[in-house]
């Protein structure tokens, strides 16, 4: 039998063809489930009424009832406006109208009782309320089926045709009465019981149409844990599936090149927290599983020496291994970090990218085939090459948020078994972002930088001191100290950007004089080889400035830059700006990151500099990001095309149901790994219907 569900939503009483065009258009509506779950973002008490003394104009939407004085109308032209005084026994506002001016004169009596409803302003130090809905109490008594109204986001389209929260309202409300059956419910009944949840048909009705808030609660509570636990229910059998299917390579001994380097070449002692990771991968590799595991730390906290000792492993088991990196500047500083702690070594090792000469292409995949070369590292190119490896047995990704998840997997051929996978990442991403996002991932976390470290001050400057600014650099520049100057590049104003990219350059240069000053400017217009040489001039330490739009962004690493200097701050988002900081602060010295804005900020780009100078903890930005913005928005997790579409729990702020719904699918899991038990096919006939529609969670590994 079809489900009723699934019938298209120009069937609903109330939607034509031209609405459910607009529905499908505006709100990707296209069926009854999904008008259904459409959910309200947020709810009106409608059990309260306010005084008119009461009112002031900082309260959101208030109930009253009064009586309106009569009709004025005021203003001409395009001005015009209509506005009544409405009054109780404790005062009088004024309602105003600038549109159906007639209508609204023809439909409502003077000195009758109505209820209106809107959100109080101020005008001319009068309260006032702009276009308030009216309601006569009689029909209100008749018509309201809850208390609590709920509200519905609309676009200005739909709002243009007629379609407001108040129909989404009524269409749901005539979808139920359309309804001839109960909704079927997606969660198995023993599962209800056991963690106590509501049913699905009453939570679906509940949340349009609650009655008092405690049930509210308890409904809105079972579809957020619902939403999230198929998420973790559908990453966690990937993981299953994927350790059943394939073998890992065990990498059972710590052999001759992993104890020549670490007795000879490590120039410092781990921290506790890099020796805790090495030991996590150690297991992972030893185990006789693929390790699929996430790496995570802050900018600095030492992810490339774990590369380097978890590749060094891989050889002295006999395998290859790569790294691969999102840019072609940090691949060649890993290449050279590389090298240079491998020094005295045995180790052939090369490096790949765009820029590679074809002879030498011709020689690493000659090496790479034959196995003599065991650690290659490079960009992209490592993928669209056709490089055949040998025996590849260790792939690591640093800052994966850049590659697409396809590209990660074409590291190795379908037909082989794949290689262990290390993936790396400084952008610290909250737990419960990474539950979602790596959720079938293993996770590590470096969670300690190593000592010595002076945390970076970080300072906020509007344009107006940019004299300030010029001077505070001429003395870290006496004092033998380098210095970084970002620009943002956003793709919508790229012309713009690069015009103040332009504007600052020769200000600067003004300011800098040559010969006395050196400065050095890389941005994503030049060529790959005078990027390199711009680069150079600046980790070589022969210039002292480099003017860089967002290029510098990811890795770079010169300890001896010490000052960060980030123009139009308010324009950067707030995981941008802290890896940013993180190119400082690698020295002994202390570093500075200056925040330069104009002086009219919005509230949120406010709340952005205010997080970066109160906070130097990575997590704790990454928190405020989330809170802030969303997750849908969080860089990363935008650039992977990793789109979420939550439509009811938040990863921002619903974490704690998160948790529960990943220990419940965990319990779930353990007992019955595949989900063969016929209690659980509900969960089964889910998850693949989930798999077809929103989430293709299957990409993310
Ligand atoms: P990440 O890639 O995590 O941002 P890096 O691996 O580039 O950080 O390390 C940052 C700097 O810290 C490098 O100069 C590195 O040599 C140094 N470093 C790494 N581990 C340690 C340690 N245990 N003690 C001292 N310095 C370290
Ligand atoms: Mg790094």
């Amino acid at each position: 039998m079809p489900d009723i569900l699934d019938t298209e939503i120009k069937f609903l009483a109330g939607v034509g063809p031209k609405r459910s065009e607009l529905l499908k258009k505006e709100l990707d509506i296209t069926t009854f489930r999904d008008l259904l779950y459409y959910f309200p973002y947020k709810y009106i008490d409608r059990t309260r009424f306010y005084k008119i003394s009461e009112l002031d104009p900082e309260m959101p939407y208030v109930q009253v009832r009064g009586f309106i004085d009569g009709f004025q109308t005021e203003g001409g032209g395009r001005n015009k406006r209509l506005s009544a005084i409405f009054r109780d026994d404790t005062g009088s506002i004024k309602l105003v109208w600038f549109k159906g001016l007639k209508w609204i004169i023809d439909s409502y009596k003077i000195n009758k009782e109505y209820i209106i409803f809107g959100k109080p302003g101020l005008f001319n130090e009068t309260i006032n309320i702009v276009h308030p809905e009216i309601e006569d109490p009689e029909q209100l008594e008749k018509r309201i089926i809850s208390n609590i109204q709920a509200q519905y986001s609309t676009t200005e389209k739909l709002k243009n045709n007629y379609i407001t929260s108040k129909t989404i309202y009524k269409l749901q409300s005539n979808l139920f009465s359309q309804l001839r059956t109960r909704v079927k419910d997606t969660l198995p009944s023993w599962m209800r019981e056991k963690y106590r949840l509501m049913n699905l048909h009453d939570a679906l009705f509940i949340t349009h149409f609650p009655n008092d808030n405690k049930d509210l609660e308890r409904a809105r509570f079972r579809l957020k844990l619902e939403e999230l636990f198929y998420i973790q229910l559908s990453l966690l059998s990937l993981k299953i599936h994927r350790g059943n299917r394939f073998k890992g390579y065990v990498f059972g001994i710590v052999g001759e090149k992993f104890n020549e380097f670490y007795s000879r070449n490590l120039p410092f002692s781990l921290t506790g927290a890099q020796k805790r990771v090495m030991k996590e991968i150690r297991k992972d590799l030893g185990s006789g599983k693929q390790m699929n595991r996430l790496l995570q730390g802050d900018v600095g906290s030492g992810k490339t020496l774990i590369a380097l000792m978890s590749m060094l492993i891989a050889i002295d088991n006999g395998y290859q291994a790569c790294l691969m990196a999102p840019t072609e500047i940090l691949t060649i500083q890993h290449y050279n970090t590389v090298s240079d702690m491998l020094r005295g070594i045995d180790i052939e090792l090369c490096l790949l990218t765009g820029s590679t000469k074809k002879s030498e292409r011709e020689r690493i995949a000659t090496g790479l085939e034959n196995g003599t070369i065991k650690i290659i590292i490079g960009t992209h190119a490592l993928i669209e090459e056709t490089v055949q490896f040998n025996k590849l047995g260790l792939a690591i990704i640093d800052e994966q948020h850049r590659f697409g998840v396809a590209q990660r997997a074409s590291l190795w051929k379908k037909d082989r078994n794949p290689p262990h996978v290390l993936v790396m990442t400084a952008t610290p991403i909250p737990r419960t972002l990474a539950m979602t996002l790596y959720g079938d991932l293993d996770v590590s976390v470096i969670d300690e930088l190593p000592p010595g470290r002076k945390p970076v001050k970080t300072i906020h400057f509007t344009d107006s001191a940019r004299l300030r600014v010029f001077g505070f650099m001429k003395e870290q520049i006496k004092a033998g100290q380098q210095i970084y100057i970002v620009y943002p590049l956003i793709k919508e104003s790229e012309k713009m950007d690069y015009k103040d990219l332009e504007d600052g350059v020769e200000a600067i240069t003004r300011a800098f004089p040559p010969p006395r000053y050196v400065i050095s400017v890389v941005h994503g217009k030049m060529k790959s080889r005078d990027k390199d040489l711009s680069m150079r001039l600046f980790t070589t330490g022969k210039a002292h400035i480099l003017i860089a739009t967002t290029v510098i962004e990811v890795g770079v690493d010169v300890p001896n830059a010490s000052v960060m200097i980030i123009e139009s701050a308010e324009r950067f988002g707030l995981s941008q700006l802290h890896q940013l900081r993180g190119r400082v602060g690698r020295g002994a010295k202390q570093s500075y990151c200056v925040l330069m804005s104009s002086d009219k900020l919005s509230n949120e780009a406010r709340k952005r500099i205010e997080t970066m100078v109160s906070s130097n903890d990575g997590f704790e930005i990454a928190e405020a990001d989330l809170r802030l913005r969303g997750p849908g928005d969080l860089e990363g997790t935008r650039q992977s095309g990793i789109g979420f579409d939550l439509k009811i729990a938040s990863l921002g702020k619903d974490g704690q149901i998160l948790e529960y719904a990943r220990r419940i699918a965990e319990e779930i899991l353990e007992e019955d790994p595949l989900l063969k038990n016929p209690d659980n096919h509900i969960l089964t006939e889910q998850l693949s219907r989930l798999k077809k529609t929103e989430y293709d969670w299957s990409k993310i590994s």
